[in-house]
């Protein structure tokens, strides 16, 4: 990742306009995800709560808006020449993580994958899925795994390198 906009992402940060720990007026419904706040955090409506039907105040989660201004709390930077080989099959492992903690939490989100010299790149909305898409890779196919947070921020960067 581009080191100027990282840098960049860490100082706004410290501002936190996303910051997913602030308390939101119970019951509050998010307009694009359409997850909820209750009991003091994001969930999945229940399908008797969406036949019910919900009528909460309308607001943006904050994955929502990270995944508008795409800004990830999270990212994984995937690469080597063994990737190209095996990148389905790497591709599938990540997706089913993503799927599996999408459903957990409305917070936990891919906001997008960009390719870029022969690299993966995810964007997340949360800094603990990115670690574990890196370490899943990491234990199914072996490389190098390093992971980093930044101090008194919450980002983790997550790279991932095997060559074949
Ligand atoms: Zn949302």
């Amino acid at each position: 990742m581009r080191r100027e906009r990282k840098n960049r992402l860490i100082q706004e940060k410290i501002h936190d306009p996303y910051y997913e720990d602030k308390k939101y007026p119970e019951g509050v419904i998010c307009s694009a995800c359409g997850a909820i706040y209750k009991d003091g955090r994001w969930i999945w409506p229940t399908e008797e709560e969406k036949k019910k039907g919900l009528s909460g105040e309308k607001i943006l989660c904050p994955a929502c808006r990270r995944v508008r201004d795409n800004y990830p709390a999270g990212i994984v930077v995937l690469s080597g020449t063994y990737l190209a080989e095996h990148k389905e099959e790497i591709l599938n492992l990540a997706n089913n993580i993503i799927e599996e903690e999408k459903k957990r939490s409305p917070l936990k989100r891919l906001i997008n994958i960009e390719e870029e010299d022969g690299k993966l790149i995810f964007n997340f909305t949360d800094d603990h899925l990115a670690r574990r898409v890196g370490e899943a890779v990491g234990r199914a196919h072996k490389g190098k795994l390093e992971i980093k947070y930044s101090e008194g921020a919450k980002f983790a960067s997550v790279s991932w390198h095997r060559d074949s």
